[in-house]
């Protein structure tokens, strides 16, 4: 049996670098013709992008995909409400292709096709029909795979760009309730091995600036996030505050039980928890440490955009001892 990777199993080898400040490093890059300066996309989740989260990851220069728990219509008015440049999720049977043709029109600059298992019969139908029915050279995101084959195809069926990781989510019980799933690092790494020209999204399991470095060094060319941006103050839902003062919000998988019900009425099964996140105030905070530090984590490998870190990248593979030392390992005393 092969192994394979995360991001917590792997650390990038400091190399010499003559870049003397982070102004000096550029992480900014197209998703298809839409510029982005920080390669952050907001994940289409009811407790993560809706409105405010669109516009404001515009704002800070990445951007956002609207979820699809909602009526046509009501994604629509979003889309219409959101900075130019958003994105808007669509599933792969019933209405998807109404609501596709309906986003593109209230001016969705591109569409998700959001599934859990993307290298499937419904996905290659769904991209077959989307791209006889959509503009020519309109922007389909679509996924997830945990494959290079799943890339290839999904590639090969319209797909722009490709989220990959299947299972890595902070939210996912995927591994846990089907045995399924590849390490999030690895299918990177895979599908950085494709020839294809679609653009690598690494979604899920990106738990802090280093992992989005990683993600990017192998390959990525943008990371999705949900538990990072969840608990702002521009995601969905109502803050609470705990009679200790504490505040918090909702995070929630869409495979929870709790989104299906809400979105649904039923769960058939469930593949993702739901969860309280500490409240985070503004998200530009969030998105501004997270540029600082990525922009930190190239002028260590000596590069100054994405392409130089991906050619520079030197990867080792982390001991059980070297993982505790890499963390703040006075608070385990
Ligand atoms: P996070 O950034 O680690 O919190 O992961 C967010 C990603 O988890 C999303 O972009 C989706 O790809 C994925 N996801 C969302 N809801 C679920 C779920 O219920 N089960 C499994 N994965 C999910």
């Amino acid at each position: 049996m092969n192994k394979a990777y995360t991001y917590d199993d792997v650390l990038l080898i400091p190399q010499y670098s003559d870049i003397r400040t982070r102004s000096e490093v550029d992480i900014s890059g197209r998703l298809g013709d839409i510029p982005l300066d920080i390669p952050i996309i907001s994940s289409p989740m009811d407790t993560v992008t809706e409105v405010s989260m669109a516009t404001a990851m515009r704002t800070n220069g990445g951007t956002g995909v609207i979820h699809r728990y909602n009526s046509i219509p009501d994604q629509c008015d979003m889309v219409f409400d959101a900075q130019p440049n958003v994105g808007a999720a669509v599933g792969v049977t019933g209405d998807f292709l109404e609501r596709a043709l309906a986003l593109c029109d209230a001016g969705a600059n591109f569409i998700c096709v959001d599934v859990a298992h993307g290298h499937h019969i419904l996905m290659k139908e769904a991209l077959g029909v989307l791209r006889t029915k959509l503009p020519v050279g309109y922007h389909i995101m679509a996924g997830n795979v945990a494959t290079l084959e799943g890339f290839n195809d999904l590639a090969d069926w319209g797909a722009s760009s490709i989220r990959c990781n299947i299972g890595g989510g902070s939210i996912c019980t995927t591994r846990v309730q089907t045995g399924h799933g590849m390490p999030g690092l690895q299918t990177i790494l895979e599908c950085a091995r494709s020839d294809r020209s679609a653009q690598i999204i690494a979604d899920g399991g990106i738990k802090n600036a280093g992992d989005a470095v990683k993600a990017l060094a192998a390959g990525a060319d943008f990371v999705m996030l949900g538990s990072l941006l969840a608990g702002t103050d521009e995601a969905p839902g109502v803050t609470f505050e705990t009679t200790a003062g504490r505040k918090y919000k909702q995070y929630r998988g869409m495979a929870s039980k709790e989104a299906q019900h809400d979105w649904r009425g039923r769960a058939a099964s469930m593949e993702g928890v739901a969860a309280t996140i500490d409240y985070k105030g503004p998200v530009r905070n969030i998105l501004a440490l997270l540029k600082n530090n990525i922009l930190s984590g190239l002028s260590y490998s000596g590069a100054r955009n994405i392409k130089e870190l991906q050619a520079y990248a030197k990867f080792i593979v982390q001991t059980g001892a070297s993982q505790v030392e890499s963390t703040s390992h006075i608070l385990l005393r």
